[in-house]
């Protein structure tokens, strides 16, 4: 009798149904942000990437960890953005792939920066009020894994008007043939 009773009561454990969110997580696992995707032309909601510092210093290299993880900046001119060959391409996060910026959107500002006017859509980027070093600024972040990207400025050439001006160490191309 007393067996039986164990057995269900091990039953009711394995098998409610109230013990499965407790197995899949946080939930925080399931966040989730709208993305624009140059692959399908559509906005997808996609799992917002999250991972722990270490886990960055894993898939990042240094340099891209310093910039991406720890908002660092590239030095002036330091590094260019690859260009592509075909005259068309896409940059996109380096650290989670989202596509940010169209090469025919890039334009030379003489700051020794990639500058855009645009990305391929504001979904894609998240922009941040930035205090840091004394100075007021607006920050670009991955709207996707949150990396930091560059900051946004008003200076930029027509139609937007805008400068983003973006580390090149945070972009990686892909190419359109
Ligand atoms: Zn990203």
């Amino acid at each position: 009798m007393l067996k039986r009773a164990l057995l269900c009561l091990l039953a009711l454990a394995f098998f409610s149904p109230a013990a499965l969110p407790a197995a899949v997580g946080n939930g925080k696992a399931s966040e989730t942000v709208e993305i624009f995707s140059e692959a399908s032309g559509k906005v997808e909601t996609v799992p917002k990437i999250m991972k722990t510092d270490a886990e960055w210093k894993k898939i990042l290299t240094p340099e891209q960890y310093q910039v991406m993880r720890s908002k660092g900046t590239d030095r002036a001119f330091s590094k260019q953005c690859a260009i592509p060959r075909s005259g068309k391409g896409i940059y996109q996060c380096a650290a989670c792939g989202t596509d940010l910026f169209k090469y025919g959107n890039k334009f030379e500002s003489g700051t020794g920066w990639p500058s855009f006017w645009n990305p391929v859509s504001e979904k894609n980027v998240v922009l941040k009020e930035d205090d840091a070093f004394g100075m007021h600024r607006v920050e670009v972040l991955c709207a996707r894994c949150e990396s930091h990207l560059g900051h946004i400025f008003d200076d930029g050439p027509p139609p937007t008007g805008k400068r983003f001006c973006i580390n090149a160490t945070a972009l990686k191309l892909a190419e359109k043939l």
